[in-house]
Protein backbone atom coordinates (compact mmCIF):
# COMPACT_ATOMS: atom_id res chain seq x y z
CA UNK A 1 0.00 0.00 0.00
CA UNK A 2 1.47 3.27 -1.28
CA UNK A 3 -0.44 6.67 -0.76
CA UNK A 4 2.33 7.84 -3.77
CA UNK A 5 5.32 6.59 -5.75
CA UNK A 6 7.88 9.80 -5.07
CA UNK A 7 7.47 12.07 -1.68
CA UNK A 8 9.12 15.32 -2.24
CA UNK A 9 10.00 17.38 1.22
CA UNK A 10 10.44 21.36 0.32
CA UNK A 11 8.69 23.41 -2.08
CA UNK A 12 11.45 25.45 -2.81
CA UNK A 13 13.29 25.60 -6.60
CA UNK A 14 14.60 21.91 -6.36
CA UNK A 15 11.54 20.18 -4.94
CA UNK A 16 9.31 21.94 -7.09
CA UNK A 17 11.86 21.22 -10.23
CA UNK A 18 12.02 17.88 -8.96
CA UNK A 19 8.07 17.59 -8.83
CA UNK A 20 7.32 19.01 -12.49
CA UNK A 21 10.24 16.22 -13.96
CA UNK A 22 8.87 13.11 -11.90
CA UNK A 23 5.05 14.40 -13.07
CA UNK A 24 6.28 14.52 -16.64
CA UNK A 25 7.48 10.80 -16.64
CA UNK A 26 4.07 9.45 -15.00
CA UNK A 27 5.64 9.42 -11.84
CA UNK A 28 3.08 10.28 -8.49
CA UNK A 29 3.95 12.45 -6.44
CA UNK A 30 3.01 14.61 -3.32
CA UNK A 31 4.76 17.72 -2.27
CA UNK A 32 4.80 19.10 1.17
CA UNK A 33 6.49 22.16 2.48
CA UNK A 34 6.92 23.41 6.54
CA UNK A 35 5.61 26.41 5.07
CA UNK A 36 2.03 27.58 5.75
CA UNK A 37 2.56 29.40 2.60
CA UNK A 38 5.04 30.47 -0.62
CA UNK A 39 7.56 32.24 0.90
CA UNK A 40 6.99 36.01 -1.08
CA UNK A 41 10.94 37.12 -0.36
CA UNK A 42 13.09 37.39 -3.60
CA UNK A 43 15.95 35.68 -1.94
CA UNK A 44 17.88 34.41 -5.41
CA UNK A 45 17.89 36.54 -8.22
CA UNK A 46 19.42 35.29 -11.06
CA UNK A 47 19.48 32.01 -12.99
CA UNK A 48 21.95 31.33 -15.23
CA UNK A 49 20.93 29.92 -18.35
CA UNK A 50 21.40 26.08 -17.69
CA UNK A 51 18.75 26.65 -15.29
CA UNK A 52 16.57 28.28 -17.45
CA UNK A 53 16.85 25.27 -20.33
CA UNK A 54 15.77 22.98 -17.09
CA UNK A 55 12.84 25.43 -16.42
CA UNK A 56 12.42 25.70 -20.39
CA UNK A 57 12.53 21.86 -21.11
CA UNK A 58 10.01 21.52 -18.06
CA UNK A 59 7.95 23.74 -19.93
CA UNK A 60 7.90 25.72 -16.34
CA UNK A 61 9.43 29.40 -18.01
CA UNK A 62 6.21 31.00 -18.38
CA UNK A 63 6.43 34.57 -18.32
CA UNK A 64 10.36 34.38 -16.92
CA UNK A 65 11.94 35.31 -19.99
CA UNK A 66 9.37 38.66 -20.75
CA UNK A 67 9.04 39.73 -16.64
CA UNK A 68 12.95 39.69 -16.19
CA UNK A 69 14.62 42.52 -16.58
CA UNK A 70 18.03 42.31 -18.99
CA UNK A 71 21.14 43.50 -17.41
CA UNK A 72 23.22 40.72 -18.01
CA UNK A 73 26.68 42.78 -17.03
CA UNK A 74 28.17 43.24 -13.80
CA UNK A 75 30.88 46.00 -13.77
CA UNK A 76 33.62 45.90 -10.69
CA UNK A 77 34.70 49.58 -9.68
CA UNK A 78 37.99 49.90 -6.99
CA UNK A 79 38.03 53.64 -5.65
CA UNK A 80 35.20 54.66 -7.56
CA UNK A 81 36.17 53.87 -11.13
CA UNK A 82 35.07 50.68 -13.16
CA UNK A 83 38.00 48.56 -13.40
CA UNK A 84 36.46 45.10 -15.47
CA UNK A 85 33.15 44.38 -16.95
CA UNK A 86 31.82 41.06 -17.08
CA UNK A 87 29.10 40.19 -19.94
CA UNK A 88 26.48 37.32 -19.64
CA UNK A 89 24.71 35.92 -22.77
CA UNK A 90 27.34 37.01 -25.46
CA UNK A 91 29.74 34.38 -24.57
CA UNK A 92 29.18 32.02 -27.30
CA UNK A 93 27.69 29.86 -24.78
CA UNK A 94 25.93 26.59 -26.71
CA UNK A 95 22.69 27.84 -24.77
CA UNK A 96 18.99 27.51 -25.78
CA UNK A 97 18.17 30.10 -23.36
CA UNK A 98 19.50 33.60 -21.93
CA UNK A 99 20.21 33.96 -18.56
CA UNK A 100 17.37 35.24 -16.08
CA UNK A 101 17.20 38.48 -13.85
CA UNK A 102 14.09 36.74 -11.55
CA UNK A 103 13.32 36.58 -7.79
CA UNK A 104 13.49 32.86 -6.81
CA UNK A 105 9.75 33.70 -5.63
CA UNK A 106 9.36 34.62 -9.37
CA UNK A 107 11.21 31.42 -10.53
CA UNK A 108 9.00 29.13 -7.49
CA UNK A 109 5.71 30.58 -8.80
CA UNK A 110 6.52 29.35 -12.29
CA UNK A 111 7.26 26.13 -11.07
CA UNK A 112 4.46 25.38 -9.11
CA UNK A 113 1.76 26.14 -11.65
CA UNK A 114 3.31 24.11 -14.20
CA UNK A 115 3.46 21.44 -10.98
CA UNK A 116 -0.80 22.12 -10.72
CA UNK A 117 -1.33 21.83 -14.76
CA UNK A 118 0.76 18.26 -13.83
CA UNK A 119 -2.09 17.57 -11.58
CA UNK A 120 -0.11 18.53 -8.04
CA UNK A 121 -0.25 20.69 -5.51
CA UNK A 122 2.24 21.66 -2.88
CA UNK A 123 0.53 20.68 0.52
CA UNK A 124 1.75 23.62 2.91
CA UNK A 125 1.71 23.29 6.56
CA UNK A 126 2.95 19.89 6.41
CA UNK A 127 6.65 19.23 8.31
CA UNK A 128 8.09 16.27 7.95
CA UNK A 129 9.21 14.42 11.34
CA UNK A 130 10.39 10.97 11.06
CA UNK A 131 11.03 8.83 8.18
CA UNK A 132 11.01 4.87 8.45
CA UNK A 133 12.41 3.02 5.44
CA UNK A 134 11.48 -0.64 4.68
CA UNK A 135 12.92 -2.78 1.70
CA UNK A 136 9.94 -1.76 -0.29
CA UNK A 137 9.03 1.55 0.57
CA UNK A 138 9.60 4.50 3.36
CA UNK A 139 6.95 5.55 6.01
CA UNK A 140 7.03 9.78 6.84
CA UNK A 141 5.41 11.01 9.63
CA UNK A 142 4.08 14.41 8.80
CA UNK A 143 3.28 17.38 11.21
CA UNK A 144 -0.63 17.10 12.90
CA UNK A 145 0.12 13.29 13.17
CA UNK A 146 -0.45 12.05 9.56
CA UNK A 147 1.70 9.57 8.25
CA UNK A 148 2.77 9.31 4.27
CA UNK A 149 3.46 6.07 2.65
CA UNK A 150 6.12 6.76 -0.19
CA UNK A 151 8.25 4.60 -2.73
CA UNK A 152 10.87 7.02 -2.47
CA UNK A 153 11.35 10.31 -0.55
CA UNK A 154 13.07 13.47 -2.28
CA UNK A 155 14.60 15.55 0.35
CA UNK A 156 14.94 19.48 -1.23
CA UNK A 157 14.32 20.65 2.27
CA UNK A 158 16.76 23.22 2.37
CA UNK A 159 19.90 23.57 4.57
CA UNK A 160 18.76 22.57 7.56
CA UNK A 161 17.63 19.75 5.62
CA UNK A 162 15.45 17.73 8.28
CA UNK A 163 15.71 14.36 5.90
CA UNK A 164 19.61 14.54 5.80
CA UNK A 165 19.67 14.33 9.30
CA UNK A 166 16.80 11.78 9.62
CA UNK A 167 19.03 9.63 7.22
CA UNK A 168 22.18 10.13 9.55
CA UNK A 169 23.94 12.33 7.08
CA UNK A 170 26.44 14.77 8.47
CA UNK A 171 26.81 18.38 6.60
CA UNK A 172 30.42 18.52 7.13
CA UNK A 173 32.21 21.69 6.15
CA UNK A 174 33.47 24.95 7.56
CA UNK A 175 32.01 28.92 7.71
CA UNK A 176 33.75 31.05 5.28
CA UNK A 177 32.85 34.40 5.54
CA UNK A 178 31.55 36.63 8.28
CA UNK A 179 28.40 38.53 8.57
CA UNK A 180 26.64 40.63 4.92
CA UNK A 181 24.07 43.29 5.37
CA UNK A 182 21.37 42.51 2.85
CA UNK A 183 18.65 44.71 2.00
CA UNK A 184 15.76 44.79 -1.38
CA UNK A 185 15.33 48.95 -1.50
CA UNK A 186 14.68 51.63 -3.98
CA UNK A 187 17.38 53.71 -4.95
CA UNK A 188 17.88 57.15 -6.22
CA UNK A 189 21.17 57.53 -7.53
CA UNK A 190 22.65 58.20 -10.76
CA UNK A 191 23.31 53.82 -12.36
CA UNK A 192 21.35 52.69 -14.64
CA UNK A 193 19.43 49.10 -13.94
CA UNK A 194 20.59 47.87 -17.07
CA UNK A 195 23.78 45.90 -15.20
CA UNK A 196 24.99 44.89 -11.79
CA UNK A 197 27.45 46.73 -9.72
CA UNK A 198 30.08 45.86 -7.66
CA UNK A 199 32.84 47.75 -5.81
CA UNK A 200 36.38 46.18 -4.20
CA UNK A 201 36.93 48.28 -0.87
CA UNK A 202 39.14 47.50 1.94
CA UNK A 203 36.46 47.66 4.44
CA UNK A 204 34.59 44.79 1.99
CA UNK A 205 32.76 44.52 -0.75
CA UNK A 206 29.67 45.91 -1.54
CA UNK A 207 27.26 44.78 -4.63
CA UNK A 208 24.29 46.40 -6.28
CA UNK A 209 22.06 44.04 -8.43
CA UNK A 210 18.41 45.29 -9.93
CA UNK A 211 15.48 43.22 -9.68
CA UNK A 212 11.76 44.22 -11.23
CA UNK A 213 9.52 45.68 -8.70
CA UNK A 214 6.84 42.55 -7.98
CA UNK A 215 4.46 45.39 -6.74
CA UNK A 216 4.98 47.76 -8.97
CA UNK A 217 6.74 49.23 -12.28
CA UNK A 218 9.65 50.27 -10.68
CA UNK A 219 13.39 48.57 -9.93
CA UNK A 220 14.62 47.49 -6.67
CA UNK A 221 17.88 47.31 -6.05
CA UNK A 222 19.34 43.94 -3.80
CA UNK A 223 22.25 45.54 -2.09
CA UNK A 224 24.78 43.03 -0.49
CA UNK A 225 27.91 44.27 1.91
CA UNK A 226 30.08 42.71 3.71
CA UNK A 227 30.28 44.04 7.29
CA UNK A 228 32.58 41.77 9.61
CA UNK A 229 32.48 41.00 13.15
CA UNK A 230 28.26 42.26 13.45
CA UNK A 231 27.70 40.37 17.00
CA UNK A 232 24.64 41.20 16.54
CA UNK A 233 22.58 39.39 13.50
CA UNK A 234 19.29 40.71 14.29
CA UNK A 235 19.49 43.83 12.96
CA UNK A 236 16.00 45.30 12.46
CA UNK A 237 15.62 46.73 8.78
CA UNK A 238 16.01 49.98 9.76
CA UNK A 239 19.44 49.74 11.65
CA UNK A 240 20.43 47.11 8.26
CA UNK A 241 19.49 50.74 6.27
CA UNK A 242 21.29 53.07 8.68
CA UNK A 243 24.35 51.19 8.12
CA UNK A 244 24.03 50.90 4.26
CA UNK A 245 23.18 54.65 3.86
CA UNK A 246 26.93 54.91 5.41
CA UNK A 247 28.28 52.49 3.64
CA UNK A 248 27.03 53.70 0.31
CA UNK A 249 28.66 56.70 0.05
CA UNK A 250 32.00 55.23 1.37
CA UNK A 251 32.37 52.43 -1.13
CA UNK A 252 30.94 53.66 -4.11
CA UNK A 253 32.16 57.16 -3.83
CA UNK A 254 28.69 58.35 -5.16
CA UNK A 255 27.40 61.48 -2.48
CA UNK A 256 24.05 61.26 -3.46
CA UNK A 257 22.02 58.18 -3.10
CA UNK A 258 18.64 58.06 -1.34
CA UNK A 259 18.06 54.67 0.04
CA UNK A 260 13.97 54.17 0.76
CA UNK A 261 11.34 51.54 1.17
CA UNK A 262 13.12 48.51 1.67
CA UNK A 263 11.24 44.88 0.73
CA UNK A 264 13.33 42.46 2.35
CA UNK A 265 16.01 42.55 4.74
CA UNK A 266 18.39 40.08 6.06
CA UNK A 267 22.29 39.29 8.20
CA UNK A 268 23.63 36.47 6.96
CA UNK A 269 26.89 34.42 7.59
CA UNK A 270 28.32 32.12 4.70
CA UNK A 271 28.98 28.34 5.03
CA UNK A 272 30.61 25.73 2.70
CA UNK A 273 29.40 22.24 3.60
CA UNK A 274 28.67 19.30 1.83
CA UNK A 275 26.80 15.80 2.35
CA UNK A 276 28.99 12.93 1.83
CA UNK A 277 26.44 10.50 0.34
CA UNK A 278 23.45 11.92 -1.35
CA UNK A 279 21.24 8.39 -1.17
CA UNK A 280 20.21 6.12 1.62
CA UNK A 281 18.48 3.36 -0.04
CA UNK A 282 15.24 5.39 -0.99
CA UNK A 283 16.09 8.51 0.68
CA UNK A 284 17.85 11.24 -1.81
CA UNK A 285 18.47 14.74 -1.24
CA UNK A 286 18.83 17.55 -3.80
CA UNK A 287 19.89 21.03 -3.22
CA UNK A 288 20.69 22.72 -0.19
CA UNK A 289 20.06 19.82 1.38
CA UNK A 290 22.88 18.44 -0.06
CA UNK A 291 25.41 21.51 -0.28
CA UNK A 292 25.73 25.34 0.77
CA UNK A 293 28.31 27.56 -0.30
CA UNK A 294 28.78 31.30 -0.84
CA UNK A 295 25.66 32.86 -3.02
CA UNK A 296 28.36 35.12 -5.14
CA UNK A 297 28.17 33.89 -8.50
CA UNK A 298 24.59 33.13 -7.78
CA UNK A 299 24.67 29.39 -8.41
CA UNK A 300 22.39 27.53 -5.50
CA UNK A 301 19.32 27.79 -6.69
CA UNK A 302 20.91 26.71 -10.10
CA UNK A 303 22.85 23.96 -8.52
CA UNK A 304 19.58 22.37 -6.84
CA UNK A 305 17.66 22.76 -9.94
CA UNK A 306 20.18 20.78 -11.91
CA UNK A 307 20.43 17.98 -9.26
CA UNK A 308 16.31 17.19 -9.46
CA UNK A 309 16.49 16.92 -13.38
CA UNK A 310 19.30 14.59 -12.85
CA UNK A 311 17.69 12.60 -10.13
CA UNK A 312 14.24 12.82 -11.79
CA UNK A 313 14.68 10.93 -14.90
CA UNK A 314 16.81 7.99 -13.19
CA UNK A 315 13.93 7.76 -10.07
CA UNK A 316 11.25 7.20 -12.67
CA UNK A 317 13.02 4.45 -15.01
CA UNK A 318 13.59 2.30 -11.91
CA UNK A 319 10.35 3.27 -10.60
CA UNK A 320 8.33 1.66 -13.64
CA UNK A 321 11.33 -1.21 -13.61
CA UNK A 322 13.28 -0.04 -16.46
CA UNK A 323 16.23 0.75 -14.40
CA UNK A 324 17.58 -0.79 -11.93
CA UNK A 325 18.36 0.85 -8.76
CA UNK A 326 22.19 1.44 -9.74
CA UNK A 327 21.14 4.14 -11.72
CA UNK A 328 20.66 6.09 -8.63
CA UNK A 329 24.28 6.03 -7.81
CA UNK A 330 24.92 8.20 -11.05
CA UNK A 331 22.59 10.80 -9.61
CA UNK A 332 25.89 11.24 -6.65
CA UNK A 333 28.67 10.44 -9.16
CA UNK A 334 27.11 13.37 -11.50
CA UNK A 335 26.25 15.91 -9.19
CA UNK A 336 28.47 15.94 -5.97
CA UNK A 337 31.55 16.54 -8.13
CA UNK A 338 29.59 19.44 -9.57
CA UNK A 339 29.00 20.42 -6.20
CA UNK A 340 32.06 20.37 -4.72
CA UNK A 341 33.59 22.78 -7.96
CA UNK A 342 30.86 24.98 -7.12
CA UNK A 343 31.83 24.95 -3.37
CA UNK A 344 35.20 25.64 -3.73
CA UNK A 345 34.90 28.58 -7.13
CA UNK A 346 32.42 30.65 -5.01
CA UNK A 347 34.49 30.83 -1.89
C1 LIG B 1 21.42 36.34 -0.30
C2 LIG B 1 21.32 35.16 -1.20
C3 LIG B 1 21.38 35.33 -2.57
C4 LIG B 1 21.31 34.23 -3.43
N1 LIG B 1 21.40 34.45 -4.77
C5 LIG B 1 21.32 33.40 -5.62
C6 LIG B 1 21.28 33.63 -7.02
O1 LIG B 1 21.32 34.78 -7.50
N2 LIG B 1 21.21 32.54 -7.85
C7 LIG B 1 21.13 31.25 -7.34
O2 LIG B 1 21.08 30.30 -8.15
N3 LIG B 1 21.13 31.02 -6.00
C8 LIG B 1 21.20 32.05 -5.11
N4 LIG B 1 21.12 31.85 -3.77
C9 LIG B 1 20.94 30.48 -3.26
C10 LIG B 1 19.50 30.00 -3.33
O3 LIG B 1 18.62 30.91 -2.67
C11 LIG B 1 19.39 28.61 -2.69
O4 LIG B 1 20.44 27.81 -3.17
C12 LIG B 1 18.04 27.96 -3.03
O5 LIG B 1 16.98 28.54 -2.29
C13 LIG B 1 18.06 26.45 -2.70
O6 LIG B 1 16.82 25.90 -3.06
P1 LIG B 1 16.28 24.58 -2.37
O7 LIG B 1 14.97 24.30 -3.02
O8 LIG B 1 17.32 23.53 -2.40
O9 LIG B 1 16.08 24.95 -0.82
P2 LIG B 1 15.13 26.08 -0.17
O10 LIG B 1 14.89 27.18 -1.12
O11 LIG B 1 15.73 26.38 1.14
O12 LIG B 1 13.73 25.34 0.04
C14 LIG B 1 13.56 24.37 1.05
C15 LIG B 1 12.07 24.26 1.38
O13 LIG B 1 11.92 23.16 2.30
C16 LIG B 1 10.97 23.51 3.29
N5 LIG B 1 11.23 22.68 4.48
C17 LIG B 1 12.28 22.80 5.34
N6 LIG B 1 12.20 21.84 6.30
C18 LIG B 1 11.07 21.10 6.01
C19 LIG B 1 10.46 19.97 6.62
N7 LIG B 1 10.96 19.37 7.72
N8 LIG B 1 9.32 19.47 6.09
C20 LIG B 1 8.77 20.06 4.98
N9 LIG B 1 9.34 21.13 4.35
C21 LIG B 1 10.47 21.64 4.87
C22 LIG B 1 11.18 24.99 3.50
O14 LIG B 1 10.03 25.60 4.04
C23 LIG B 1 11.49 25.48 2.09
O15 LIG B 1 10.33 25.93 1.40
C24 LIG B 1 21.18 32.93 -2.89
C25 LIG B 1 21.10 32.74 -1.52
C26 LIG B 1 21.17 33.84 -0.67
C27 LIG B 1 21.09 33.64 0.83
Amino acid sequence: MTDTEALVVGAGPTGLTAACALRLQGVSVRVIDANEAPSRSSRANFMHARGAEVLDRLGALGDLAESAISALTITVHVAGEPVSVVRFGDVGLRTSRPALLAPQSRVEESLRERLADLGTEVEWGTRLEALHQEPDGVDASVSGGSRIRAQWVVGADGAHSTTRKLIGEPFPGTPVADTWLLADVHLDWPLEPNGSYGWLHADGVLGALPMRDPDGPGIIWRLMAYEPGLADTQLTTDEILERLRRILPERTRISDIHVHDATWSSVFRIHRRLANTYRRERVLIAGDAAHIHSPMGGQGMLTGVGDAENLAWKLALVQRGLATPDLLDTYQEERRPLAESVLRTTT
